[in-house]
Parts: structure tokens; sequence; C-alpha cells
């Protein structure tokens, strides 16, 4: 299958009330292990990258070795920089060979995130790059982006219209309770008003933070149907825990392809738990 971009991966998942993951990787390992995780599950699949993961990891490489990837399996992979926040980073994404990218302009005021958001959506479109916007402020920390609770700002169902046409943008992510890293105290979902946002257009949404909820949570979010989904952290967690895992349980090896291909198993696990709670196992056949 070839590498693609999210818009059409998205409508159909839309349509067809499942959720598409956007599962975040940080080196070759975690990334082997989504799209083998895609390959088993027969799920399509969207790679995401941090502004971070793509500095440390390269603009060239990154996309050169995810379409070769995708050229080797049946399923539909796309890439997607999660979080552009720097207008040179997303520029040199949407040049390099990114499928998607994420313009985040939640930080400012309605007008002005509109039209930052606009303003990159033409210059992706140009390139065939789908983009995702934010409308609201989605809470908590990962990486660059930390937003404490008293600068939450939950997305205003009656503006999301208005956002999505101004803008062009092809999917929208919406601050509904959910937020980034792991839950240490109790949440509260704002299912209502996620709700309403699904009624008001049948535009593909993506819910941020989805990591460490309930199982119950989910399947319940997913029911309204929102076609992406992010796990970040929890990837992170299980890569760190197994690395530590292997090491104490093999303290004289030294064969490290024998620790990457033990970390491998543990991060394809988790990404194949999350395509079957998202209902996106099968759906690539
Ligand atoms: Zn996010």
């Amino acid at each position: 299958m070839p590498y693609v971009n999210t818009r059409e991966m998205l409508i159909k998942a839309r349509q067809q009330k499942y959720v598409v993951g956007g599962f975040n990787i940080v080196n070759h390992t975690s990334l082997v292990a989504v799209i083998e995780a895609a390959k088993e599950n027969k799920s399509p699949v969207i790679i995401q990258t941090s502004q971070k993961t793509v500095e440390e990891l390269g603009y060239k490489v990154l996309p050169a070795v995810i379409k070769e990837l995708a050229g080797e399996t049946e399923v539909p992979v796309a890439m997607i920089l999660d979080h552009g926040t720097d207008l040179k980073i997303i520029k040199k994404c949407i040049d390099s060979g990114w499928s998607s990218i994420m313009i985040d302009g939640s930080a400012f005021p309605f007008e002005k995130n509109i039209e930052i958001t606009k303003r990159i959506t033409d210059a992706a479109h140009a390139k065939n790059v789908t983009v995702e916007g934010e409308l609201g402020h989605i809470g908590g920390k990962e990486e660059h982006i930390s937003v404490d609770s008293d600068k939450v700002l939950l997305t205003d169902p009656e503006k999301v219209l208005e956002f999505a046409e101004r803008t062009q943008i092809d999917s929208l992510a919406v601050a509904i309770g959910t937020k980034h890293g792991f839950y240490d105290t109790r949440y509260e979902l704002d299912f209502n008003r996620l709700g309403k946002i699904m009624d008001m257009t049948d535009f593909p949404i993506v819910i941020h933070g989805c990591s460490g909820l309930a199982e119950n949570d989910l399947k319940r979010l997913i029911s309204f149907g929102p076609s992406k989904m992010n796990i970040s952290t929890e990837i992170k967690h299980i890569y760190i825990d197994s690395c530590k895992k292997y090491i104490e349980e093999h303290p004289d090896e030294y064969e490290p392809v024998k620790k990457i291909s033990y970390v491998q198993h543990q991060v394809m696990g988790l990404v194949k738990k999350y395509m079957d709670i998202f209902g996106s196992s099968g759906k690539a056949l």
C-alpha cells in the first residue's frame, strides 16, 4: 500500500464509525513496532512525530524510512507532525515528505489561530499534505506542549464549523477534557460537548491525550465517532519500562538486537491493543 495522507483514511473512519490511532514514535524501534502492529491487525495507521523527534532523527531520513516500510505493507500508512507550533519546522516537514502536519495555533485567540492555520493549510495543500488544526486548548504536558489547568479552554461547538470552513483544514483536534501525559488525578470528560461538536459537522474530529484513560471512557468517546485518537505517553512508558526490564533480567547480555526485538514486541502489543479498542483492526482489508 502506498504511503498516504490522512484525508481518505479519516473520512472513511468517520463514515464507518471506527477510530484510526495516531501513535507517536521516537526512533526506528518504535516506528517498526507501530507498522508491524498495523500489518498484523490489518489496520490503517498514522505515525506521529513530535517536533523534538523530527529534529533528533532528521527531516529526510524519517519520511524516507516510513515510505519504504509503508510500501512493503498492505495497509495505509500516513505520517503526521504532531503539535506543530514552530512555523519553520512545519514548513520543512511539508517540503521534506511528511504526508500530514498538525498546526497547533491553540495558544492564540480565535482569529489569530484561524489566520496562522489557514496560511499553513494553503502551503500544505499545495503539496497534497493534509492538515490537522486545534480549536480550544488541550491541557497537560507533552514535550514542548505544556498547558496548566487554568489555561485549558474547552472547544466551543458553535465555533467548530466556522473554524473548519475558514481554515480549510482536513481534521480538527478538540479539547473536551482529555489531557497530555498520564492522568495522575481524577479527570472529567465532557461527553456532551463532544456530542455537540460531532452533531455540528461530519468533519473528521481528533482527540488527543488518550493514554491512560479507563477503557469504558475510551469506548464512550469512540461511540461519538471521532476519526483519530492519539497515544503518545503510554508508548514512551512501555518503551522505557521494557528496556529497564530486559536489562534487569539479562544483566550480562551484550547483544543489542535481542533487547531491541523485546522492546519492539512490547510496544507492538500495546499498539495492537489500541487498534482493537479503536475498532480499526481489519479495516485496511
Ligand atoms: Zn496532543
